[in-house]
């Protein structure tokens, strides 16, 4: 089973990239992507696990960019991790994810939450911030019952603590990846809640900057959603990925190790690594 969709404690996972990848291999996992938000400080301890459980491993990374009014994420696969654009980009976007979450704290702070960016970075393992750490805070502070509360009230689009960031542009990171010589794809294109017109428009603009694939399996997902992206995928002449998302084995239902199968008529964006 392969999964190239996987988060460390280096962003928003629970586990460090040793325990994640050990934990893959237990579920029965072969090969497996560490795709953290906008970082690749997991790397480097992700290839050693790797090497030391016979597990094959695929670096990569989750970008957040901006493509219109909306917040995509783009996973970039098989990535050369010393490539000086993907470096300098990565930076930016830590730069970025800093005084994001600084004006995510003050506006907690102004309706009500006490030291909102000490507490998210007790729950925070590296030097990057990210909004599940604040929902962390806002249920400690009892705030919100659980993480889907923290998002509908205060940290979603459009609520009273949303701040949006100036991440790269949709084409830019499209440059960057293929600069490190990896594979772009468009992760859980479903979840940004865009109408059909907008996400063929979407994948017109992926495509017109060189983007490579789309997930055709992203976490749990329905058989109608399945269904939809494999159409979707196949009609569009795009290569197919497939990841779990994982973050965490406390969020369930989760699909870590138990991706449903895969149909032999797509061309797969492993095939290209
Ligand atoms: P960030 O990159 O800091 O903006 O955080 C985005 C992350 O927050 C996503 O990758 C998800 O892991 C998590 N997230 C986003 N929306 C929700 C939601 N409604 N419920 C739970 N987690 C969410
Ligand atoms: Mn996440
Ligand atoms: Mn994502
Ligand atoms: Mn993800």
């Amino acid at each position: 089973m392969i999964d190239l969709h996987t988060h460390s404690h280096f962003s928003d996972g629970s586990l460090s990239p040793t325990e994640l990848l050990t934990k893959a291999k237990s579920v029965g996992i072969k090969q497996i992507a560490l795709t953290d938000h906008d970082t690749i400080s997991g790397l480097s301890e992700a290839i050693v696990a790797a090497k030391a459980l016979g597990l094959g491993f695929i670096p990569g990374i989750e970008f957040t960019v901006c493509w219109r009014k909306y917040d995509l994420h783009i996973l970039g696969l098989n990535i050369d991790v010393e490539s000086p654009e993907l470096i300098e980009t990565v930076e930016k976007h830590l730069i970025v994810r800093k005084e994001r979450a600084n004006q995510i704290a003050l506006k907690l702070e102004s309706v009500g939450v006490e030291n909102a960016l000490e507490e998210a970075k007790k729950h925070a393992h590296s030097n990057e911030l990210t909004r599940p750490h604040f929902a962390k805070v806002l249920i400690e502070q009892k705030k919100v019952k659980d993480m889907g509360g923290a998002f509908r009230q205060y940290l979603g689009r459009g609520k009273v603590a949303y701040v949006r960031a100036p991440w790269s542009s949709l084409q830019h990171i499209l440059q960057v990846i293929k600069k490190a010589k990896g594979l772009s794809v468009i992760a859980h294109p479903l979840r940004y809640k865009l109408t059909r017109t907008k996400l063929l428009e979407l994948i017109a603009d992926f495509k017109a900057g060189g983007g490579d694939g789309m997930e055709v399996i992203s976490g749990v997902c329905s058989v109608q959603e399945k269904e939809q992206l494999l159409t979707l995928c196949r009609t569009q002449q795009l290569l197919a990925s497939v990841g779990s998302d994982f973050h965490s084995a406390d969020i369930t239902p989760y699909c870590f190790g138990r991706l449903p199968s895969l149909t032999s008529d797509l061309d797969y964006v492993w095939q290209h690594f």
